[in-house]
């Protein structure tokens, strides 16, 4: 395996398309467009909002990680905006998040909700998908893992819609885009980035179902949890914005430059915000979930979401080569030993007999 020599990303993701001089597509194209609306379009926005009914200006969606928290932190310290948030919670999640969300909130005088799934219809989606790509291991099935948690964006804008609160807030950032994830790869440079259609996704989850029993049942068994997930899958979809008229998702890290250090320093000791010393991670691990993801595409293609976001910034000038390639190695060895807690937390022991952990095992 070859990585690119810019960045991390390795010759085993289908479409890295190297060159003779050993770069990847990505960094030759500058991988994932990213560019700032900047903060005063951001305050022209809730200028522009008037008088409204709600109880809140904006409801941030918090998982009690660093970039959520620090969103929620600006709105209501320097945009002055009455804010609430919310919390979803589900099998997979970490107490420490949630008790960084509930310290966050108690610190900012932020009124805090919980939302979830009936029962544990989020771990038992997971088990039933993560099940399927255990017997068949792909790419749709590692996707549909998720699937449960894009309930949140229905939960979210639902709750705003309840109390007229005009605005839902979220914190993912384009550079956490993994190119290997439902991009088409055209080999037309204009293109060769563009996320899949609704039926492109639709003809794959129909292919997906006819060559993996265990996956039609997965779908089968939750059709709600699942076809709903889909049509949820981000905060901009039209399912969204027609069953919600009356609320608008922002994208906080469209408005204000996404900088980790920056982030981490200001909720460290402005918030107090902490995660446990055994958790040395500090992107995604607000979930156990996140664990198998890590695992499904290391085993697939070599690569897992935090060479993809490491990668991504090392393009945009976050961080050099050389800390990225530490912190990289030094993830794949957190993940290793992660998985048999999570496996414990979602009382799926007998998993580990199928799952090889050497795939962690790789050259950086
Ligand atoms: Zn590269």
């Amino acid at each position: 395996m070859q990585r690119c020599k810019l960045c991390l990303m390795p010759d085993s993701v289908p479409g890295s398309n190297f060159d003779n001089e050993g770069v990847c597509v990505w960094c030759r194209e500058g991988y994932p467009p990213y560019t700032i609306l900047g903060e005063q379009a951001l305050k022209n926005k809730f200028k522009g909002l008037g008088a409204h009914q709600g109880t809140a200006d904006c409801l941030v969606g918090l998982s009690g990680g660093k970039d959520s928290t620090y969103a929620l932190y600006r709105l209501v310290k320097h945009y002055h905006l009455k804010a609430e948030a919310f919390i979803y919670t589900h099998g997979g999640s970490r107490d420490y998040a949630i008790h960084n969300a509930e310290k966050t909130c108690a610190k900012l005088g932020v009124k805090l909700h919980y939302t979830s799934l009936k029962e544990n219809a989020h771990s038992q989606a997971f088990l039933n998908y993560f099940k399927a790509w255990l017997e068949h291991p792909d790419a749709t099935a590692a996707g549909m893992t998720c699937v449960a948690c894009k309930h949140l964006h229905i939960l979210g804008s639902k709750l705003a819609t309840q109390r007229k609160i005009p605005y839902v807030v979220w914190s993912s950032t384009p550079l956490e885009y993994s190119p290997f994830l439902a991009i088409r790869h055209t080999g037309d440079a204009r293109h060769q980035f563009q996320r899949e259609g609704l039926l492109q996704s639709g003809v794959k989850m129909a292919r997906a179902m006819v060559s993996s029993p265990r996956f039609a049942w997965g779908v089968l068994a939750q059709p709600r949890t699942s076809i709903l997930g889909c049509l949820a899958v981000f905060p901009s979809s039209s399912f969204l914005r027609l069953s919600y008229p009356d609320v608008r998702p922002i994208m906080f890290y469209s408005y204000e430059k996404w900088n980790p250090d920056h982030i981490l320093d200001t909720i460290t000791s402005e918030l107090d915000w902490q995660i446990p010393s055994e958790i040395t991670e500090d992107w995604h691990t607000d979930c156990v979930f996140n664990v198998f993801k890590e695992y499904m595409f290391q085993k697939m293609f070599g690569v897992s979401y935090t060479d993809a976001h490491l990668s991504n910034q090392i393009r945009h000038g976050f961080i050099s080569r050389e800390e990225a390639r530490i912190k990289l190695k030094e993830s794949k060895q957190y993940y290793a030993a992660a998985v048999a807690p999570a496996l414990q937390q979602l009382g799926a022991q007998e998993l580990m007999s199928k799952m090889d952990l050497s795939y962690f095992d790789v050259e950086i």
